[in-house]
């Protein structure tokens, strides 16, 4: 991998152009400003530098884009499956062309470190692959016949959806979500998180070049409040795919009541890891502080509470404060660092705030709680010990490099601790007991379970939350459940009795 130093100049022509062309809006297939020509700036969490102009799309951009997205919809839903497949493994080729440009456009946008972005660019480009080969099963339904009844089901897209995205990791996770509605036949209007727009621009440009038929894919930048509002509350698009905070989540909702939206969400976390004394603690840590530590900590997956035997628990935590305290942070262009700057000032505070919180709650802070140097929004990787389940840095998403450590007695007192948060997207357990690990399993209150291992991400499996971390599943089949619609349709195999009515006198 390069070095920090050849990494900024390979960076430098990108953050050039960006400066010099700033970011539109694409509608219909064509670049536009936003249609009042505002705009707003974009900074780098790294040091607090211009990166470049974004426009600043509103509800008159909104609405062209989904007139665009509405009137290719019919051609993109009806043109051969193998054709949309085509031109979805082309995207996955000039992703793969444009890897280090995107990563390295990510990394400087958003904070986090190259080291995992290269790989968030790949997991991009295997998106678009798996679902362009799913594309030709995805109209696919069943043969349900009766006696007098030939029934059978096929699926149709819904039509235009909405696709709106977080700042965290934006460009995989843009990918994971308009790979399947291209791959059904939906036509799309994606909004991206105004803190980090940068590679949804360059995923616009690698569409349009693979040659996506005008106005399947629609880019409008801007703002929740404005932007956002408008996407969801529009009449003719017909579901919104959502990532981001549970809160926000909630507003989506009541946006789209009135238009009966669908809605998919993918919500906050504040998931446990629990280490029972009979684990295989040398694995058990390491995937303890990558899954907290690892992408800053702005991770909905991230496992935020350690939930540690008390037979281990002193041994287990001295291990790992050595270990968190050895965590480089540092530049994310350089391939050393490990925790990278938050996203922004305003999530650097929240991040900081949880540091009082945590005094005020009497806890232990074994590492870090405070921030790094004046320039960038670098925070210490932290952790607290000797925490209860019901204190706020327990019960509370901080989404940053920051661990609460909770000890407990035994199983039944774990899956209480596990379950008493309002969220319930991931869980994590190390133990060598099987029956253990399937009794915890299946008493966790969570959508995605992990036994003896990180979280490793495999498509075809569901992806999503319960309570409140998610309404929806990604992945495999269940992506294409929620952009398209079951049609059923039976055909009479005879002549079967229809009761008449109108006939006596
Ligand atoms: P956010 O909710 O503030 O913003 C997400 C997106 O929603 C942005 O594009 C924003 O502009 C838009 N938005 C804001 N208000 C809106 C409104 N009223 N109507 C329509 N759109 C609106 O979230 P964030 O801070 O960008 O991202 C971090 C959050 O995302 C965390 O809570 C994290 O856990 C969650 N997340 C969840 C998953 C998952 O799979 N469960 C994955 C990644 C991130």
């Amino acid at each position: 991998m390069n070095n920090l130093e050849t990494n900024i100049k390979i960076l430098q022509p990108f953050l050039t152009r960006f400066k010099k062309e700033g970011i539109g809006n694409n509608i219909n297939g064509q670049p536009a400003p936003s249609s009042s020509g505002e705009t707003f700036a974009n900074y780098s969490p790294v040091d607090n530098s211009f990166i470049c102009s974004v426009a600043k799309g509103n509800s008159e951009d909104v609405n062209q884009a989904t007139l665009a997205a509405k009137e290719a919809f019919p051609g993109w839903r009806d043109i051969d499956a193998k054709t949309r497949k085509n031109i979805l493994h082309k995207i996955a080729d000039l992703i793969i062309s444009r890897a280090e440009e995107i990563a390295l456009c990510e990394s400087w946008d958003t904070g986090q470190a190259i080291r995992f972005m290269s790989k968030a660019a790949l997991r991009g480009a295997e998106n678009f692959r798996y679902y362009a080969d799913m594309a030709l099963q995805a109209r696919d339904g069943k043969s349900l016949p009766s006696p007098t009844l030939l029934n059978v089901t096929t699926r149709v897209p819904i039509g235009p959806v909405g696709i709106i995205t977080p700042w965290n990791t934006p460009f995989m996770l843009s990918t994971w979500k308009i790979a399947p509605a291209l791959a059904t036949g939906c036509t799309v209007v994606h909004k991206p998180a105004e803190f980090s727009p940068m590679t949804a621009s360059l995923l616009m440009e690698i569409a349009d070049e693979a040659g996506l038929p005008k106005g399947v894919w629609n880019l409008v930048n801007g703002f929740g409040e404005d932007a956002g509002v408008a996407l969801t509350e529009h009449q003719d698009i017909k579901a919104i795919a959502f990532v981001g905070e549970s809160k926000t989540g909630s507003a989506i909702m009541r946006q789209g009541a009135d238009t009966l939206k669908r809605v998919h969400f993918e919500l906050g976390g504040k998931n446990p890891v629990i280490v029972f004394d009979d684990a295989d603690l040398d694995r058990a840590l390491d995937a303890v502080i990558f899954m907290i530590y690892s992408l800053n900590g702005e991770r909905c997956t991230s496992s935020s509470r350690l939930l540690v035997q008390s037979s281990i628990a002193e041994e287990f935590i001295s291990k790992l404060t050595t270990r968190v305290k050895n965590i480089k942070v540092g530049n994310p262009l350089d391939p050393r660092t490990e925790i990278g700057p938050l996203i922004h000032k305003v999530h650097m505070e929240k991040v900081l705030s949880y540091f009082q919180v945590a005094k005020d709650e009497g806890v232990k802070i074994a590492a870090g709680g405070a921030r790094i140097g004046n320039e960038g929004w670098y925070v210490e990787p932290t952790l607290f010990t000797e925490a209860s389940g019901d204190m706020r840095i327990s019960q509370e998403e901080i989404f940053g490099p920051v661990l609460t450590a909770i000890q407990f007695q035994d199983e039944e007192e774990a899956i209480r601790i596990a379950n008493s948060v309002r969220y319930g997207l991931t869980g994590y357990i190390w133990t060598n007991n099987l029956a253990r690990s399937m009794r915890v399993s299946n008493a966790l209150e969570a959508g995605m379970i992990w036994v003896n291992s990180e979280n490793v991400r495999h498509l075809p499996t569901p992806f999503g939350g319960i309570k409140d971390s998610g309404i929806g599943r990604d992945g495999g089949d269940w992506s294409f459940e929620f952009y398209m619609e079951q049609k059923h349709v039976g055909f009479a195999l005879g002549n079967h009795r229809i009761p008449k009515l109108g006939i006596e006198s």
